[in-house]
């Protein structure tokens, strides 16, 4: 039962987001997190707490370890209470709704969650692959409407900036309404499929393999063009004359390339197109595309100019490869100094494979980000200002879902984390719109006390074991606390 409610004939006014439901008995709100159940307004979801057992490398600890356990103590790290199904602080002159205390190897601590409404978030997507997604900035689009655009590329990724205020209220109605339908099955684990403009259709998932054009990924690349040679350069050496890694970003080109160099590989008069940038380095050797390495080429003959015979001569070898190896040709000259494709031969079919086996497995990373440095924080302090200062100070640990975060530097408490390090379902919305997220703050008793917490509130874990879910600790790693 939450005391956020007031009844008006058998239904019940809940106060949980500005929306401001009237519920039905027997109703859920426009959210489905509230409902009516017997003229209470009740959490629909259990509330999660996080525990480490013997099958995840921990100690089993009971819940209630024998008698009549005073409650005081939360088992120290083994038990972490989660804000999932916590509920929320709306409208944000009450405390949290929970506030645990602890005690963790014999200091008390406590633990305060809340299920945070946040319309200031969004999420980062990275995507494993070269493929060509769309231009930078680029407006990104799901059920056609815009959530979010493309951003810079990293190292064997593409980057996508998803949600963000401006989409969840600033735009139509509809806008907002699939931009937080977006967000929250990202968050949740879900697939979406979103269209980039100018670009490609892509389903992401967290932890997954992205879905480019309706091909699934498998590989990151194991490098750049020019990182490619380098790296393979040697096993190259004396069984090839020319090696070209195809690279939307760095071609790389053996023979000019200073590990050829090194090497002491003869130049083949091989002509790039594209432009140099340093030896054997060529951008722009291709438009970028879902080819070969990430260009739009699907043959990499295209890419090269005619051979010069001063260097080049008939039975001169070459090999094509991306940065995946995904795609290779072998090629011999002819008499005219022109590449003629043949079967290539086991000893490169292995350089092929080794490159391969040096790409890791291309996933999507959601990452959640979001701001609470504004009105959440009245839950944990009478005094908000002072748990912003806590956390840049360390004294406050910050954990969504039991994850750990990170919390930018700078104004606020802006936090970022990885949504497959949380439970399930750790995500919901209120048709404001906005996401809601759990967030805990964990901090030393005496400190809470000093920064203005809700000390009357505190109460121990054993008040919540009636109605708390407990789950398994979803991870390997140690719990938050935990070190090591
Ligand atoms: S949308 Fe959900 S949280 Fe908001 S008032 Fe309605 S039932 Fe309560």
């Amino acid at each position: 039962m939450t005391d956020t409610s007031s009844a008006v004939a058998d239904k019940i006014r809940c106060d949980a987001c500005p929306v401001m439901c009237y519920i039905k008995p027997g109703a859920a709100g426009a959210c489905d997190r509230y409902a009516n159940h017997d003229g209470e307004l009740v959490r629909v979801d259990p509330h999660i707490i996080l525990e480490r057992t013997v099958s995840h490398g921990g100690r089993l600890v009971p819940f209630q370890a024998g008698g009549d356990w005073d409650g005081k103590i939360v088992h120290g790290p083994s038990t972490i209470v989660t804000a999932i199904g916590a509920g929320t602080t709306y409208p944000d002159y009450k405390p949290a709704p929970f506030i645990v205390s602890s005690e963790v190897d014999g200091v008390d601590m406590v633990t305060v969650v809340t299920e945070g409404i946040f319309s200031y978030c969004g999420v980062k997507v990275k995507i494993d692959t070269d493929r060509y997604l769309g231009p930078e900035t680029a407006t990104v689009r799901a059920a056609g409407e815009a959530v979010g655009h493309v951003t810079t590329s990293e190292y064997g990724s593409q980057m996508l900036s998803l949600g963000g205020v401006h989409h969840l209220t600033g735009g139509s109605k509809k806008e907002g309404r699939v931009t937080c339908d977006t967000l929250m099955d990202l968050s949740n684990g879900k697939p979406v499929e979103l269209t980039i403009d100018s670009g490609a259709t892509v389903v992401v998932q967290a932890g997954r393999a992205p879905v480019v054009n309706g091909l699934t990924e498998e590989r990151m690349r194991v490098g750049c063009g020019s990182a490619t040679i380098g790296m393979f350069a040697k096993q190259w050496q004396g069984k090839i004359d020319e090696v070209v890694v195809v690279d939307d970003h760095i071609t790389g080109v053996l023979s000019e390339h200073q590990a050829g160099k090194l090497l002491d590989i003869a130049d083949t008069g091989i002509k790039m197109k594209g432009r140099r940038s340093t030896p054997g380095r060529y951008f722009q050797v291709a438009e970028p595309g879902t080819g070969w390495g990430g260009t739009n080429i699907s043959d990499p003959l295209a890419i090269l100019g005619p051979f010069d015979p001063k260097a080049a001569r008939p039975g001169l070898t070459l090999l094509m490869v991306s940065t995946t190896g995904e795609h290779a040709a072998y090629y011999q000259l002819d008499d005219g100094l022109r590449p003629v494709e043949t079967e290539m031969p086991d000893a490169l079919k292995q350089s092929v494979a080794r490159i391969q086996e040096n790409c890791e497995p291309a996933l999507c990373t959601v990452l959640f980000m979001a701001g609470a440095g504004g009105s959440l924080r009245a839950g944990v302090t009478e005094n908000p200002v002072r748990l912003t200062r806590s956390v840049k100070d360390a004294l406050t640990r910050v954990t969504s879902g039991g994850a750990p975060v990170y919390v930018w530097p700078g104004g606020g408490i802006t936090y970022m984390v990885d949504v497959t390090q949380m439970p399930a379902n750790a995500f919901g919305y209120v048709p404001t719109p906005a996401l809601v997220a759990p967030i805990e703050f964990t901090l030393r008793l005496s400190d809470y006390a000093a920064l203005g917490g809700h000390m009357e509130a505190v109460r121990p874990l054993s008040s919540l074991k009636d109605n708390a879910e407990r789950l398994p600790w979803p991870r390997q790693g140690p719990m938050p606390g935990q070190g090591g």
